[in-house]
């Protein structure tokens, strides 16, 4: 820690995104706000291509890449689905690059089946002929689904969950997100072996292996120091903090997880205005 017990920034010159090859991009805080994009949001999205690919790293398990894709081009984002690591995408090609091909139960919505099919795995016809159940947020979960993975569980499945996010934010609020299903599953004596969402390292593993890069040549952009930022800092890249979702200047100090930059939005970041900066603790 620095001689100051709350952070302050000290500008850099904005030469910083062309030090990177490729960014990854968070969605609610960074891209948009509820069902809104955030101002300038689209044009900074399209704006980041001018240094590198970009690609969307979001815990959202309940929809396919396709529908992730939809949805951000319905506001305005010029995203295609191989523009998007959502975490249903990441579960599947993390049970592929460490075991193959595999016989699936899915707690979860269709997004997840959706992923699973495309990575080539076998979606398990009964419970007992699953070596994983994959665990995602489901909002029709019934205590029939629980019993099913569970006769899984019993014949000797592991869980995987797509993320542990306890919550998920809505226009009416929050909501319960994956960590409701997993924990029903760590309830009955079961926990997750593998999470593959952010802060997990799988998630960056995963993107990098799309990507094709080192660690360092990669960006990350997100709103919140305990997913995002931290799980960056863990897997060695990094990142920026911007100010626009749920995380302030307030709360690095607080924390103790440090964003390499700062930026008041994506769309400040990708401007050249409001320098970016870095966080002195
Ligand atoms: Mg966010």
């Amino acid at each position: 820690m620095g001689e100051s017990a709350s952070p302050d920034v000290a500008a850099v010159p904005n030469a910083v995104l062309g030090r990177y090859g490729a960014f990854l991009v968070d969605v609610d805080g960074v891209l948009t706000r509820g069902n809104d994009a955030l101002p300038g949001a689209t044009e900074a999205f399209t704006a980041l291509r001018t240094w590198g690919r970009a690609l969307v790293l979001t815990n959202n398990s309940t929809r396919s890449r396709s529908e992730l894709a939809e949805h951000l081009g319905r506001l305005g984002f010029a995203v295609s689905p191989d523009d998007i690591l959502g975490s249903a995408f990441l579960a599947a090609r993390y049970l592929t690059l460490h075991y193959g091909p595999v016989d699936v139960w899915v707690l979860g919505e269709d997004g997840v089946r959706d992923e699973m099919l495309l990575s080539d795995h076998r979606l398990a016809t009964r419970p007992e002929g699953a070596t994983w159940v994959v665990a995602g947020m489901d909002r029709d979960v019934t205590y029939a689904k629980l019993s099913q993975a569970l006769r899984a569980l019993v014949g000797g499945a592991r869980v995987l969950a797509t993320n542990e996010d306890a919550t998920f934010p809505t226009a009416d609020g929050l909501v319960p997100g994956a960590g409701a299903i997993v924990g029903a599953l760590r309830g009955m004596g079961f926990a997750a072996e593998h999470v593959v969402g952010k802060p997990s390292f799988a998630a960056f593993e995963v993107a990098l292996d799309v990507l094709g890069l080192p660690a360092n040549r990669v960006l990350m952009i997100g709103d919140r120091l305990d997913t995002d930022i931290a799980g960056a800092q863990a897997a060695g890249l990094d990142s920026v903090l911007v100010l626009s979702g749920v995380d302030s200047l307030d709360d690095i100090g607080r924390s103790g997880v440090r964003p390499t930059w700062v930026a008041a939005s994506l769309a400040d970041l990708c401007a050249g205005k409001g320098e970016p900066s870095r966080p002195r603790l």
